[in-house]
């Protein structure tokens, strides 16, 4: 199977992006052919400093091969570094529906968020985004609850190109886990945890042990006392045992038992110590990799020059079916 997948490099990476979606990548890698790419075209919908953030997009990728990503078994690349994407995306944006975009949630919510910068990158940012995945054939797209709707819009792209034009594009399926697909905040346990969203709502999978142990501390639970699984109406709780039960690898319902009768402090520093624990081997190899500069540059060239090989491809497909002529 031919596996794509993509993360911003806004942030850093949160305990929502690893349990949701990379650590599906890693185990992914070992048995199908996998392309994973940095998505800093999409990061330019919100503010970027340029300086921060090339180091921001390098950084990513760092955390991504820290995380378990390795560059022999997949390919690492920008998206930027792939001209073929905006090139697509401005072909889908031609058979998209304005309306579909206008009822994407992650539209609603960025825009609420960023009322003073709503572009219109970020309301053709799915459109992209069906690009991203279109142009690899990919059929798996292993990501977090968050991303379904956008995944289910690449698939309606996907058939309308393929009725208009004829057969071009594989219907790509969402790969989601059953637990861990939706981490939500620590602040407001009723939102999922994002990058975006400032540092005390995240946990960050290289974060420091002191840190790790204020923001459990800090957690918004409820008002009872009770400990259990119950995301309707315990969702900081539930949260907590939900992150507790896939790092520790134990079922919902033994951590659910090895807490009973426990108050919410126990729970809180429970998973605080098991997370310093669990988290220190990303820790120690994000900081060897800091240093290797020229590594790194070696495996984004060679990301690209793959990713290129296959995208190109497509497009000179795309562009016959279109009635482009060759140049
Ligand atoms: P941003 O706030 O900048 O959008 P993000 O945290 O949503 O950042 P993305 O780069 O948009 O991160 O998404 C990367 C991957 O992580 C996607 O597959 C997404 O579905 C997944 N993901 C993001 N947040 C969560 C979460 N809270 N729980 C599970 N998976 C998540
Ligand atoms: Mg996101």
């Amino acid at each position: 199977m031919r596996v794509l997948s993509g993360i911003q490099p806004t942030g850093q990476l949160h305990l929502g992006n690893y349990l949701g979606a990379i650590k599906q990548w890693v185990e992914l890698q070992e048995q199908h052919d996998c392309l994973f790419v940095v998505v800093d075209l999409h990061a330019l919908t919100s503010r970027q400093n340029p300086k921060e953030f090339s180091k921001a997009t390098q950084e990513k990728v760092i955390e991504l091969i820290s995380a378990g990503l390795d560059p022999e078994q997949c390919v690492i690349f920008l998206q930027s570094h792939v001209k073929e994407h905006t090139e697509l995306a401005w072909i889908f944006n031609t058979i998209t529906p304005v309306a579909e975009l206008q009822r994407m949630t992650q539209y609603k919510d960025k825009s609420k968020k960023n009322k003073e910068n709503i572009n219109a990158g970020l309301l053709t940012y799915p459109v992209l985004q069906a690009a991203d995945i279109l142009l690899y054939q990919a059929q798996g797209v292993p990501v977090g609850k968050d991303q379904l709707q956008h995944i289910e819009l690449t698939r309606l792209i996907a058939r309308k190109f393929n009725n208009q034009y004829g057969k071009t594009f594989v219907e790509s399926e969402a790969l989601v886990l059953p637990e861990g697909a939706k981490i939500m905040s620590f602040l407001d346990p009723k939102k999922k945890m994002s990058k975006s969203d400032g540092l005390p709502a995240y946990v960050s999978l290289f974060e420091e042990p002191e840190s790790i142990r204020k923001k459990l501390m800090r957690a918004t639970t409820d008002a009872g006392k009770e400990i259990v699984y119950n995301p309707a109406r315990k969702p900081g709780v539930s949260n907590l045992l939900t992150i507790y039960s896939l790092f520790a690898e134990q079922s919902l319902k033994d951590v659910e038992k090895q807490f009973q009768g426990k108050g919410y402090a126990t729970l809180k520093k429970g998973v605080a110590e098991l997370l310093i624990d669990k988290l220190e081997p990303f820790r120690r190899k994000k900081k060897e990799l800091m240093t290797r500069d020229l590594y790194l540059k070696e495996i984004l060239k060679h990301g690209a020059r793959k990713a290129r090989s296959i995208a190109e491809t497509t497009m000179q497909d795309v562009r016959s079916k279109l009635g482009l002529l060759a140049p």
